[in-house]
């Protein structure tokens, strides 16, 4: 061997360990960037993070302000803030539990977002739920109520949610009742369950709501009260009041993850 020729085959096997040492670095990928999942399909990671094996992913839409109204306000209170205000209490109360991603669809309470684009946050984000957090008024009303959509409504040209929601949508009322009622029995009124179809945006639109209409996701709206009501109002402003609303919607979210989990 020549000096040459050796120095030339000392430069290929670096070179070769330079193209190993690269080829096995695991590649970084860019948060929110879409990847091609096993099945061909996109997903987003990042901030969206995946639903993936045993992964339950909540999103918890806090309601208002929409295209709808800015929110309700009676004895003192404004509904967007109860909503604000529970909506991140029960992210901080479920946020690192095994098994369990929880994700609020907007950075700042006052951020205007339709009930269109809460849905598709929800649908990209491959939520196993979405959680709507509102309060009613009514007169002579008092307690909690849970909706979900029955049957399909259409809005701006678009008709849904699919059967598969509606199923779904359905089991989870149910599940959360189930958690929010056991919470919250002798210490706040239980309205139950009821449709979408019961809700005058709702009956507008031939009987969804339009979150639900243009959900690909079970979705249901908790009225958590009546803010019309003084008993109400005055359950919601005290700090065990509100810390009790909050655990009885991790124990409806809880019993809905475990009713995912059990099926076959
Ligand atoms: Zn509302």
């Amino acid at each position: 061997m020549n000096r040459r020729w050796m120095l030339g085959v000392g430069l290929a096997v670096v070179g070769w360990l330079v193209t190993v040492a690269v080829a096995s670095t695991p590649r970084t990928k860019a948060p929110g960037a879409a990847q091609e999942n096993t099945l061909g399909q996109r997903d987003r990671v990042g901030e969206d993070k995946p639903r993936g094996p045993g992964r339950f992913v909540l999103v918890i839409d806090p309601g208002h302000p929409s295209e709808v109204s800015a929110g309700a306000e009676a004895n003192g209170l404004r509904e967007v803030d109860i909503n604000w205000e529970v909506g991140q209490a029960l992210a901080a109360h479920l946020t690192g539990r095994p098994g369990l991603t929880v994700l609020v669809n907007r950075q700042a309470k006052m951020k205007m977002m339709t009930n269109r684009e809460r849905a598709e946050f929800a649908n990209r984000a491959g939520a196993h739920l979405t959680l709507r957090l509102h309060c009613d008024y009514a007169a002579g009303k008092s307690g909690f109520v849970i909706y979900y959509p029955d049957t399909q409504g259409t809005n701006a040209g678009k008709t849904g949610p699919s059967d598969a929601v509606i199923a779904g949508s359905r089991q989870a009322a149910l599940a959360v009742h189930r958690g929010m009622a056991r919470r919250l029995a002798n210490v706040f009124p239980d309205g139950g369950i009821k449709t979408d179809r019961s809700t005058a945006v709702g009956a507008k639109n031939g009987g969804a709501l339009i979150g639900s209409i243009w959900s690909e996701v079970p979705t249901i709206t908790v009225e958590m009260l009546y803010i019309n009501n003084p008993k109400d109002a005055e359950f919601i402003r005290s700090a065990a009041g509100q810390q009790a609303m909050v655990e009885a919607l991790a124990a409806g979210v809880i019993e809905y993850l475990k009713a995912c989990q059990d099926k076959p």
